[in-house]
């Protein structure tokens, strides 16, 4: 039987406010434990939550970004729930009534455009955490993180592909990031991912039963996670078994899911308005000034990428990657007229591939814009060759300065002069009569071992294209 895969996501976004939700303590990530817990986070009686509107901006800002309805009005609601890191006994969430409602992201898998669903996105509070590892045969509590604002955006079930899930997955990380809501860091657990998963027989329109993976912490897992968990529910259908509803653990060491709990209903958690608090009401002034702070979103910036600067879908996808990153790329292409095709390929390349080796964010890159920008220049207008731009740009990565001063230092100006390639030609020959021989007596191939021997005589200083044509010249016209 062939089998569909049914995804939807619900993603926690940790969102950046300097304060929690309701209470005045820090949210800075990496205090010594309970630093950062006031009387509200460890939830002594008698103290009362004040709502930060900084976390209200925040959600209304994504809402608007992903076209969803911004509720003017909005409920707390107190989600019940024993657990050791939760003191007050429950957590307060929105359910009913959430702040944004009905939004949907455009996803390209393959060339295939496809319109994600976004359910709802709710505001609610963190938990703290449990410290298993820190102490023998005792776990600590740790209530820093307690009432940490969240934004919880749930998908509508419209994936249908592990690759599709990360897809929207990276599409939304990208989002909250332009954004500047959440940092999107997933070791840190600021931008966290629970899949649902459901398989149906293809064909049929009413969905399985679906099980809800849990702790995924990078994109690779996810896509993992997924594929094991589909392999697992259609072996089990097809062996006679049923798919139980339930939350499973993703392991990235074995790469399996295992069953944590039965999944609890809505109904388990006794949900209720928060009588500590009001009604969320933002009025239209508070919205007009969320879409006026909205930067140009990445499907926006993309495409005037293509647009003004020519790049291929993918280049631009690349480049858009993150609000830095294209500000690095702009501020570059400025500064090389009719090269930002050039600028383009040393940032996705060689400037990519430093930041990666390096682990450095392109904030930290030691090559900024304008160094890059010169670097371009110099190969454009042929002072330098492609190949030996690698070592300046390797230089200039260490510290030596920028292009000009590597290039002069190091003495990589290209050889550019004819008659100076063509007596290094010359000498070429005469210290290889044996392959000069052969060449002309039909192996053709060889022409290659010409060229390479002309570069390496000048140190890949010559210019690749002038060898090219002078040896054509000077071997007998037989084009490589
Ligand atoms: P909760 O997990 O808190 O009970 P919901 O009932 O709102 O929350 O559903 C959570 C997620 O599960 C949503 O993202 C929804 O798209 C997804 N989902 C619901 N039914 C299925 C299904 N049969 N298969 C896969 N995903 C599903
Ligand atoms: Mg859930």
């Amino acid at each position: 039987m062939e089998w569909e895969t049914v995804i939807g996501l619900e993603v926690h976004a940790q969102l950046l406010t300097k304060s929690k939700l309701f209470s005045g303590s820090s949210t800075q990530f990496g205090a010594q434990p309970n630093t950062q817990a006031c009387a509200v986070d460890i939830a002594l009686p008698g103290v009362l939550p004040v709502m930060n509107l900084e976390a209200a901006r925040m959600a209304v800002k994504f809402g608007l970004a992903v076209g969803a309805t911004v509720n003017r009005r909005s409920v707390f609601a107190r989600k019940n729930y024993f657990y050791p890191d939760l003191p007050k006994g429950y957590q307060i969430s929105q359910y009913e009534l959430p702040v944004v409602q009905l939004g949907r992201l455009m996803i390209d898998v393959d060339g295939m455009k496809k319109e994600i669903g976004i359910t709802r996105a709710h505001l609610e509070e963190d938990a703290g955490k449990s410290l298993h590892e820190a102490f023998e045969g005792l776990t600590g509590i740790d209530l820093n993180r307690a009432g940490t604002p969240l934004l919880e955006i749930v998908s509508e079930p419209d994936m249908r592909s592990a690759k599709e899930a990360v897809t929207y997955l990276k599409k939304l990380h990208v989002l909250v990031r332009y954004l500047g809501i959440c940092d999107g860091n997933m070791q840190e657990g600021s931008f966290r991912c629970d899949a649902n998963v459901s398989v149906r027989p293809k064909g049929q329109h009413a969905f399985g039963t679906r099980a809800e993976l849990k702790n995924i912490n990078s994109f690779r897992f996810v896509e993992k996670a997924i594929d094991y968990e589909v392999a697992r529910q259609v072996e089990l259908i097809e062996s006679g078994g049923k798919v139980v509803q339930e939350t499973r653990l993703y392991d990235s060491q074995s790469n399996e899911t295992r069953s944590m709990r039965s999944k609890e209903e809505a109904h388990d958690y006794r949900y209720f308005p928060d009588p500590d608090l009001l009604p969320l009401e933002l009025d239209e002034q508070f919205i007009k000034e969320a879409a006026l702070g909205l930067p140009e979103l990445p499907d926006a910036k993309r495409e005037r990428f293509v647009r003004e600067y020519g790049l291929s879908a993918y280049d631009a996808e690349v480049l858009t990657g993150s609000r830095e990153m294209a500000d690095y790329y702009e501020a570059a292409a400025a500064m090389v007229p009719g090269q930002a095709k050039l600028a383009a390929n040393w940032i996705i390349g060689d400037l990519s591939g430093y930041l990666n080796r390096d682990s450095l964010g392109i904030g930290d890159a030691p090559v900024t814009s304008a160094m890059l920008a010169g670097l371009v220049c110099r190969i454009a207008d042929s002072t330098i060759s492609g190949k030996i731009a690698k070592d300046v740009f390797d230089a200039m990565w260490n510290g030596e300065g920028d292009a000009d001063a590597v290039i002069g230092k190091k003495g990589l100006r290209q050889i550019t002069d004819e008659s100076a390639i063509e007596r290094i030609i010359d000498e070429v020959m005469a210290r290889n009569p044996k392959q000069l021989e052969q060449y002309r007596s039909g192996q053709d191939k060889l022409f290659g071992f010409f060229v390479g021997q002309v570069m390496k005589a000048t140190q890949g200083k010559a210019n690749p294209a002038q060898v090219n044509e002078s040896l054509r010249k000077k071997l007998g016209d037989k084009p490589a």
